[in-house]
């Protein structure tokens, strides 16, 4: 094995679990198994819930302007090590190095974005009678949990991490057990960068200890990312023991392309919104809606799609069974009479024959009703559908479940403005094929892709990690001057 056992990150320190249960950790790159994780137990969880309550009063005491000064140091840490981070992302979770670089700059974004909450969480603070004021603070809720998927190891444990401790909270992190590895290496640059021991533990494992989470009495809040399926069983668990719960699930996202579209333009960004991560995004292009003659568009997308090849500029997908799930998908669309214009089935990778990858594939003429058009695929796939009108187009978008992302593809603007309008999802494109919105503004879904309130970054993630405390102060000395008195 290439590293050590992933063991958990407790009061600062890495400990065994007292399960004694690993789970292989294997690159998908080419099958190697990296190393091993510890599967914790309830136990596990009870030592490091209380490491983060025994620090959390010191925690959040400190003032906020010094807390976020282990951001800043953090950030230059993260710089610092991006070549690292980026190479052990690439081993654990198959993405290419410049797709893992990608996620840690955008890591160093979101860090970035905490050290600013000083200046946005300034309170409030008003005479309300003569010689009474009332402030409103926003205060840390205590300890609060994050649970993760594998498609982005640095990133989105950078959505949760930066801003909730420095906001005040002291944190349990589940990392996804198919990636543990670089949040065990974020774990030890933020102890490098000062973070006093107990405000971040680690507790690695699978559904046994997210289950434990959304129980556990001193747990006050519950943030999720992963599928539809498990973020519907978290929201309903943690908010049945009365926890805060964001969770963010699974997506579909719909690009619609109009006839005026920039032929190229539209093509490029088509093909690398679909190809990106190994279309192992929450934000990918899955289903693509043409409307009216789109043909040129799509003859240019399949040759975009060419040019994209595994091992080269395609990662992996995450394992066997993910390349075997997405191969199925494009078998079934075939023989339901949807038409591949380009296969990505059996692609394989010269000396990496264990590893798992999936080709670029290009599916026309699907059918609203296919499993290829409805279903998140997560992988390098784009069904495309045809439509006379953007109304039909809008329906299509509209009746999936999902609501992560939407693009449209014009140079009509007012025809822009109208699916901007009607598309029913959080994060809306125009011209892009991955409208990811940066900081400060925040990343969050609509309908099945996210339950709970807000969103989960930028500065609605203020209300999320933190509650309003109101106090009504009287400093006049006479009594029986107001009512309030
Ligand atoms: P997943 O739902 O399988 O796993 C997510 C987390 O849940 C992991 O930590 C895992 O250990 C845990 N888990 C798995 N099964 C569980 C169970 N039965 N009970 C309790 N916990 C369980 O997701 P994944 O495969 O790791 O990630 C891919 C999914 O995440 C995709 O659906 C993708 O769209 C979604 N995702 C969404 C966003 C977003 O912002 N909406 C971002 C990234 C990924």
């Amino acid at each position: 094995m290439k590293y050590d056992i992933e063991k958990n990150f407790v009061n600062g320190k890495k400990v065994d679990s007292s399960s004694q249960k690993f789970l292989d950790v294997i690159s998908p790159v080419d099958g190697t198994c990296l190393s091993k994780v510890c599967l914790s137990n309830t136990k596990d969880l009870d030592e490091a819930v209380q490491a983060a309550s025994k620090t959390f009063l010191s925690w959040s005491k400190t003032p906020i302007k010094e807390r976020v000064q282990v951001f800043y140091k953090y950030k230059t840490l993260l710089e610092r090590d991006i070549d690292f981070l980026a190479e052990l992302c690439t081993e654990e979770n198959g993405k290419t190095l410049s797709e893992s670089r990608a996620e840690v700059e955008k890591s160093i974004e979101l860090t970035e974005f905490a050290c600013s909450l000083p200046q946005l969480v300034a309170g409030e603070v008003l005479e309300v009678s003569r010689g009474v004021e009332c402030k409103v603070e926003h205060v840390p809720l205590g300890v609060v949990a994050s649970i993760v998927p594998f498609n982005f190891p640095n990133m989105v444990p950078n959505w949760t991490i930066p801003n909730a401790i420095a906001l005040g909270n002291c944190m349990i992190f589940k990392p996804s057990e198919k990636v543990p590895l670089s949040a065990g290496r974020l774990a030890l640059l933020l102890k490098e960068a000062g973070l006093p021991d107990g405000v971040l533990n680690i507790v690695n494992g699978d559904s046994e200890i997210v289950e434990a989470i959304c129980k556990h009495p001193k747990i006050k809040a519950v943030s999720f990312v992963g599928s539809t399926k498990i973020a519907k069983i978290v929201y309903q668990k943690a908010t049945h023991h009365y926890k805060r719960c964001l969770a963010l699930g699974g997506a579909k996202n719909h690009l619609i392309v109009l006839p005026d579209a920039i032929p190229s333009m539209t093509a490029q960004n088509v093909a690398a919104s679909m190809s990106g991560c190994s279309g192992q995004r929450c934000m990918a292009a899955s289903a693509m809606v043409g409307v009216g003659n789109v043909d040129n568009i799509i003859n240019k997308i399949v040759e975009e799609a060419k040019k994209i090849i595994p091992g080269k500029n395609l990662g992996a997908v995450i394992n066997k069974a993910s390349k075997e799930r997405i191969e199925k998908y494009i078998t079934e669309a075939e023989e339901q009479g949807a038409k591949i214009l380009l296969d990505g089935r059996k692609a394989k990778v010269e000396g990496k024959e264990n590893g798992t990858y999936v080709g670029p594939t290009v599916i026309d003429h699907v059918k609203p009703e296919m499993a290829v058009a409805r279903e998140e695929i997560f992988g390098p796939v784009i069904s495309i559908m045809r439509t006379n009108t953007v109304d039909e187009a809008l329906e299509i978008e509209n009746a999936n479940p999902y609501g992560n992302a939407a693009s449209v593809f014009t140079q009509n603007g007012g025809m822009a403005r109208h699916i901007i309008e009607r598309a029913s999802a959080g994060m809306i494109g125009v011209n892009v094929g991955v409208p990811v919105p940066r900081e400060p503004f925040s990343f969050g879904g609509w309908n099945e892709s996210k339950f709970g309130v807000g969103d989960i970054t930028g500065k609605s993630s203020i209300e999320f990690w933190t509650q309003l405390k109101k106090s009504t102060v009287k400093w006049n000395a006479e009594a029986g001057v107001n009512w309030m008195s």
